[in-house]
């Protein structure tokens, strides 16, 4: 008997329930399909596609060392598994589940010969439901009904052995795929990271020996305060579960660290409930809100040349890098959207296209939380402050590690050099003023009311 094992956002041989119950069965087939069509805009974006070509190499290797292989195809991700599984004889296609809309549609597609599999989160998301059934629209009543079904199952190790089929199928190469930079090489920053699951396990080890400073740390961008570990989360390099049983003590700092990761359940269930959350406001009477057609202030902003140095610094972090902090990541959202008042989707597309970690879940979310337009009870008036953000989380080292125009600014006069008359002059001024920009923003949310 020949099973198809198909890889998605699950590049691990660990903690694999999909790839443990094919193996158990006889010969396996793994496979990763690269679906430019199915997600249709949210195909996946330029700084992931750099992480997913060096995970996809790592993984193959790792498969290789047990006799497997990894087999590469292109296609609509049902219509390419269904002719796989003719070719080769295939009676079943093991997955895990995942809830991105595209990734559904495919699973409905492929019908009765998918065994799908839980593995991508802590719990089930359909699972955590309201009393009466219904689902949570607040993350901390969300988190209450989570927190009693937990912990979550002990993970399981690799398969001991892979069976390979009698004959392999064809594969394409992974560097036909293209999925790396070109000129220019515009990911030259990205070599801080180190995708794949031995990368992802060592970021895991260095986290846990960091973790006791995490609820002091994490708000502070100057600082490594977070664990960094969300593009391995994101490509499931590691299982949720691993990660909460590595970390399961660490004190306080543990307690808050293992809040968040069930923030990526939380995100999971909602874009379950509904789907289009990366297009559509939460809240429909936002689609009466005014946003402006602003392609030069959007081209600041994406290039961080605002004038306000903590956006800059973000913005700037997250190209050379594809990541940014989550305290900067709110400021530079809150200040797209409210200073600039362009409409969250820009910038939620900038996010996925730039970010090595972009999740249909996690982005749309927090960029729907942020801009207030979400079905959560955030407000659309909350308009964060970003200079008095930048003092109070103490971001002077981080701003003159992106900015470096602003090398040579104190700690006293960093957060806003315009106001202190010591702006560089190689350093924009700032694109609209704090007081005007929110009287802007408010006069705008008196529209929708
Ligand atoms: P840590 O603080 O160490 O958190 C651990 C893990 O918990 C993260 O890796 C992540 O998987 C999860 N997590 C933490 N906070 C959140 C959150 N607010 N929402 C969902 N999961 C969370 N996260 C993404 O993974 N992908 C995205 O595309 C994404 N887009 C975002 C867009 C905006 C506008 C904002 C404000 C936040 C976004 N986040 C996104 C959430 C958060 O910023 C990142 O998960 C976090 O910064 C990743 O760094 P870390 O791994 O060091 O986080």
């Amino acid at each position: 008997m020949t099973t198809i094992v198909w890889f998605r956002q699950d590049l691990r041989l660990h903690d694999h329930p999909a790839l443990l119950s094919a193996a158990a069965s006889g010969a396996i087939i793994p496979v990763y399909v690269l679906d430019n069509e199915g997600p249709g805009e949210w195909r996946i974006g330029g700084a992931q596609r750099w992480w997913l070509h060096h995970s996809l190499a790592t993984l193959d290797a790792s498969l290789r060392e047990k006799g497997s292989r990894l087999i590469l195809r292109q296609g609509p991700a049902a219509a390419t598994l269904l002719a796989l599984a003719e070719e080769t004889g295939a009676d079943a296609i093991h997955t895990i589940r995942h809830y991105e809309p595209w990734w559904r549609a495919a699973e409905a597609a492929i019908g009765e010969g998918l065994c799908l599999h839980e593995g991508g989160h802590l719990r089930p998301p359909e699972s955590v439901t309201t009393a009466s059934g219904g689902r949570f629209r607040i993350f901390s009543a969300f988190f209450r009904s989570l927190s009693a079904m937990l912990p979550p199952e002990p993970p399981c190790g690799p398969p001991d052995v892979l069976t390979a089929p009698e004959r392999w199928p064809a594969s394409d190469d992974l560097a036909d795929w293209n999925l790396l930079p070109t000129r220019p090489n515009w990911a030259s920053g990205f070599e801080e990271w180190t995708p794949g699951e031995a990368g992802a396990r060592a970021a895991l080890e260095t986290f846990a020996d960091a973790i006791r400073h995490y609820s002091t740390g994490r708000n502070m961008p100057s600082e490594e305060g977070t664990s960094r570990l969300s593009p391995h989360l994101h490509h499931g390099e590691f299982s949720p579960r691993q990660v909460w049983h590595k970390l399961s003590d660490g004190g306080e700092g543990g307690a808050a660290f293992r809040r968040e990761l069930a923030w990526r359940d939380f995100t999971a269930g909602l874009i379950l409930a509904l789907p289009d959350y990366a297009r559509e406001n939460g809240r429909r009477q936002f689609d009466r809100l005014p946003w402006r057609e602003a392609p030069a202030d959007l081209k600041a902003w994406q290039q961080g040349r605002t004038g306000y140095p903590i956006v800059d610094a973000g913005m700037r972090q997250l190209w050379a890098t594809g990541w940014m902090h989550n305290r900067v990541r709110m400021i530079t959202a809150s200040f797209l959207v409210k200073h600039l008042l362009v409409d969250w989707r820009e910038g939620e597309r900038w996010f996925w296209d730039t970010l090595v970690d972009a999740d249909y879940g996690n982005n749309s979310v927090n960029w729907q939380w942020v801009a207030g337009t979400g079905i959560d009870a955030n407000m659309f008036g909350r308009i964060m402050a970003p200079l008095s953000q930048s003092e109070k989380f103490e971001a002077g080292d981080y701003i003159r590690r992106w900015v470096p125009e602003l090398r040579g600014v104190s700690d006293a006069t960093i957060h806003d050099p315009d106001e202190a008359g010591c702006r560089p002059a190689d350093y924009p001024p700032k694109i609209i003023g704090h007081r005007e920009a929110r009287e802007r923003a408010l006069a705008a949310g008196r529209k929708v009311r």
